[in-house]
């Protein structure tokens, strides 16, 4: 239950705000899931005034402000297209252009192929107030200590990472039962990630050499069993589709 709303002008007012302990203070992207938080009295801080919305191109870096929404992430001409698909997979096109980037990674389960698509590319978080960058990998592991008090501004990903998806789902619109994202980087780092169960995206590998993807892929989902389908059925699926994804990563499709 939202009991007090907040709109800073500056990002100073806003880290100072989420910083207070009563009542809990949480930001305000845009709202999709925020809105749904059950019983719990809790203050919000918008961010939309705070100028995160850019998305721009420096080099071979993509910096996206985190109050960018996923369409506008969605359409950025230079988005690796698999990137596109794992946005399009997310949410639906009114959704999209509600939900922010940093909203969608900072409460992304294991469902979220946006999610799934960002850890595979080792994305970068900017988190105020300290203005540390944190990998999407360790934001994820001690999520709930980084977003207390905590504001992710801005997200960076690599353009030079080539990345590839494969997903098995009930239909076309439904969220994936298994989802799995391969990046290889030009030194031939190969980073590995599987979704579609779980409290949050799984790194299954990161490394050199793709020798082992299809069993780890197997092995990281050998206990992955919810209402949506079996541990072994996950596991199976999960195994075929990694070994998909480095087949069309090594024949350039
Ligand atoms: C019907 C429906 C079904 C959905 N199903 C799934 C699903 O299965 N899996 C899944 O992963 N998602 C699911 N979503 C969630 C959807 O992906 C999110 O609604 C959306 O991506 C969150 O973005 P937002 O900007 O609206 O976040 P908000 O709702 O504004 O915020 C979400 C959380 O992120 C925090 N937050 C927001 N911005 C920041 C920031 N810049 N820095 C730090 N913390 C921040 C908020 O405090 C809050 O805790 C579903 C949503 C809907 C409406």
């Amino acid at each position: 239950m939202i009991i007090e709303y907040h709109r800073p002008p500056t990002l100073a007012e806003a880290v100072q705000l989420l910083q207070r302990k009563h009542p809990p203070t949480r930001p305000l992207g845009g709202g999709t899931a925020l809105n749904f938080k059950g019983e719990e009295p809790l203050a919000v801080v918008d961010l939309q005034a705070l100028g995160l919305d850019a998305i721009e191109r420096q080099g071979n870096r993509l910096q996206i402000g985190a109050t960018s929404t996923l369409q506008q992430l969605m359409e950025f001409p230079d988005l690796p297209s698999a990137l596109g698909d794992a946005i399009r997979r997310q949410a639906t096109y009114n959704l999209r252009h509600q939900a922010t980037v940093g909203g969608s990674l900072a409460s992304a389960d294991g469902r979220s192929p946006f999610g799934v698509a960002m850890l595979a590319l080792d994305a970068q978080l900017t988190l105020m107030p300290e203005q540390r960058t944190v990998s999407y990998g360790d934001f994820l592991a001690l999520r709930e200590e980084f977003l207390t008090g905590h504001l992710i501004t801005w997200i960076e990903i690599n353009l030079q990472v080539e990345l590839v998806t494969e997903s098995v789902a009930r239909t076309p619109a439904d969220l994936p039962i298994v989802f799995a994202a391969l990046a290889r980087w030009p030194s031939g780092r190969l980073r590995f990630a599987l979704g579609g169960w779980g409290k949050t995206p799984t790194l299954v590998l990161d490394g050199q050499g793709h020798e082992g993807l299809r069993l780890a892929a197997e092995s990281a989902f050998s206990a992955a069993a919810d209402e949506w389908a079996s541990a072994a059925y996950r596991s199976q699926v999960a195994g075929v589709l990694a070994k998909r994804c480095w087949q069309r990563l090594a024949s350039g499709i």
